[in-house]
C-alpha cells in the first residue's frame, strides 16, 4: 500500500477532484494524505478516505514535507498553478524540495500523476 498525498492550488482543485475520482478505485487501496482544502474537496467530491492536514498556507505543505523527511510518504500529487503568485510560495518551494531531495514519486501535473499511478 502506498502512502500518498494530495495537493492542489486553488485554480487547480476542481482538476484534482476529477483526477481522483478517475482513480478512485486505485487510489482507495492506498493510503491517501492530503491538505486541509484540497484534501476535503476529494472526500466531498469522490468519498475517497483522506486524511486531512492542515490547509496548505497554514502549515499543511510543511506538514506534507515533514512527512517526506521521515519517510512517511511515497508520492505527491501536487497540482500547481504555474500563473498566480502564492503567499505561501516558501513552503511550496520547502516541499517540492524535500520532495526531490527524498526522491519520491513526484507529480506537479495530470500527465505525470497519471503515469505514477501506472508505475506504482
Ligand atoms: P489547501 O492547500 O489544500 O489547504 O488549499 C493547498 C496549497 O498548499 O496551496
Amino acid at each position: 500500500m502506498a502512502r500518498i498525498g494530495l495537493v492542489a492550488h486553488d485554480d487547480k482543485k476542481d482538476e484534482l477532484v476529477a483526477w481522483c475520482a478517475r482513480h478512485k478505485a486505485f487510489l482507495s487501496q492506498h493510503e491517501l494524505y492530503g491538505t486541509g482544502t484540497s484534501g476535503g474537496r476529494v472526500v466531498d467530491g469522490t468519498g475517497l478516505e483522506v486524511t486531512l492536514l492542515k490547509s496548505g498556507p497554514l502549515g499543511g505543505d510543511a506538514q506534507l514535507g515533514a512527512m517526506i523527511a521521515e519517510e512517511r510518504l511515497d508520492a505527491l500529487v501536487f497540482f500547481q498553478d504555474p500563473l498566480t503568485a502564492m503567499p505561501h510560495d516558501v513552503d511550496i518551494k520547502s516541499l517540492t524540495r524535500l520532495a526531490t531531495l527524498y526522491d519520491i514519486l513526484f507529480a506537479p501535473n495530470r500527465r505525470t500523476a497519471d503515469a505514477i499511478l501506472a508505475s506504482i
